[in-house]
């Protein structure tokens, strides 16, 4: 329906009315079912009726459903900051916790600020980010992201602070014959000349998602990027913070996907996953060496929200890690990916109009052009994300279209984050 009072993002939307949940399906008012291949935007990784995160909603509200953070801690909030803890990479000991990606963003850059100031780095204050990346829609998250066309008509509103270097896209900017090792060469030795320009000394961090998700589908790095580019920060005092918002939380087949690359950086923001979309929650995950900078200094991080640590968010923090590895359903992420993926390329992968499928895990993307050999984009005139959608809806299907950022120009994929439960029949 076209709703009367509800603002929604497209205002001409035309909606069906979602009532229920099965597995990895969505149920409209008509009775019609979806089968939700993209999770929303990768964010139901356990299907819409998974029995202990309903029971995990339920325990929790009949106990406590919201406690400030400034008068009380409770027991789901520590025993999941706990477990985030020992299951991180490094020595990510500390967990910030919040409603979304956003906020985990927002906090990210103002706590690698803070960092530097306690240090008696008052300089420190820049953020390189990359081109062609999504960090959030909050106006810091925003400056961070390199996405030019979510960013235009807010430049005026956007921080001077921010930076950016080229993205990692074997796809579109691996030049024809450069070997893996000479392309991250080439982008490590970019982002160390920008740090240079600037003045390392006004530089707080480097951010990046390891797997870059909706602006350009499920972008995997090179092998090697992210030692190179951790290699560089280290080198300058630069701290690497990981946007796994998205691709965080089993999403490539490994709780976190920086796992894959060898790095443990001094941040790493997760969202989506972690509430599997029963609860809104998000966290920073943050290394010993900036809480305690934090702790023995003015013990005080100046940024907060009202929902930090949400009780009920929480809670249902903690089923999904007794899902995804007390039941070990990860396990399943990286074998039913590749099923996926080959399956993926054995229908499209001769297609005239799909230039690249990639991706890891159940974190999956195909790239549209409009000829496969000149890598040309598709008009943005014709609006084909849009289509696709509307299209793949009518046949009962929910994927992720969208029309991203190449070169300054418009692009289009579909990206694929289809719930972790799902079997062969789907
Ligand atoms: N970072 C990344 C990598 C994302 O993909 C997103 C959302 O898609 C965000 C941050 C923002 O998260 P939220 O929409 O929960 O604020």
């Amino acid at each position: 329906m076209k709703s009367r009072y509800v603002f929604p993002r497209h205002t001409k939307a035309d909606l069906p009315i979602a009532v229920g949940g099965d597995g990895p399906f969505l149920i409209d008012a008509d009775g019609k079912r979806y089968l939700d291949a993209c999770g929303g935007a990768a964010v139901s990784c356990l299907g819409h009726s998974d029995e202990k995160l309903k029971a995990a909603v339920h325990e929790q509200v009949d106990k406590l459903a919201y406690a400030h953070t400034s008068f009380f801690t409770t027991d789901p909030s520590e025993e999941l900051a706990e477990r985030l803890a020992e299951l991180s990479p490094g020595d990510l000991n500390r967990v910030y916790f919040v409603s979304g990606g956003s906020e985990a963003m927002e906090s990210a850059l103002k706590l690698a600020r803070q960092f530097h100031m306690e240090n008696g780095q008052l300089e420190r204050a820049k953020i390189i980010a990359r081109w062609q990346s999504y960090h959030g829609n909050t106006l810091g998250a925003l400056s961070a992201g390199g996405n030019r066309w979510r960013r235009a008509q807010f430049e005026p509103m956007l921080s001077p602070a921010m930076h950016h270097v080229s993205q990692c896209n074997a796809y579109r900017s691996q030049a024809a014959g450069e070997s893996d090792e000479a392309y991250t060469d080439r982008l490590a030795q970019e982002l160390d000349d920008t740090i240079q320009n600037l003045g390392s000394e006004t530089v707080a961090a480097f951010v990046a998602e390891p797997v870059v998700g909706a602006t350009m589908g499920a972008v995997p790095p090179v092998a090697g990027y992210f030692r190179k580019m951790h290699a560089v920060c280290k080198k300058h005092g630069v701290l690497l913070i990981l946007d796994e918002v998205m691709c965080g939380m089993g999403r490539t087949g490994t709780l976190f996907a920086c796992e894959q690359e060898g790095v443990a950086p001094d941040m790493i923001a997760i969202a989506k996953g972690l509430g599997a979309g029963v609860q809104p929650i998000g966290a920073l995950l943050v290394s010993d060496r900036i809480y305690d900078t934090i702790e023995t200094g003015s013990g005080f991080f100046q940024h907060g929200h009202t929902y930090l640590g949400h009780p009920m968010a929480c809670a249902v923090g903690n089923a999904v890690l007794d899902r995804l590895v007390g039941d070990d359903v990860l396990a399943r992420v990286a074998p039913i990916g590749e099923q996926l993926r080959q399956a993926l390329t054995a229908r499209f992968g001769n297609h005239p109009n799909v230039g690249d499928i990639r991706g890891r895990g159940l974190f999956l993307g195909l790239e549209l052009v409009a000829d496969r050999g000149t890598k040309e984009p598709f008009d943005p005139k014709l609006g084909l994300a849009g289509k696709i959608k509307k299209r793949a809806m009518a046949e009962g299907l929910m994927c992720y279209p969208m029309g991203g950022t190449i070169d300054g120009e418009r692009g289009d994929h579909v990206l694929l984050a289809p719930p972790f439960i799902i079997e062969d029949e789907h």
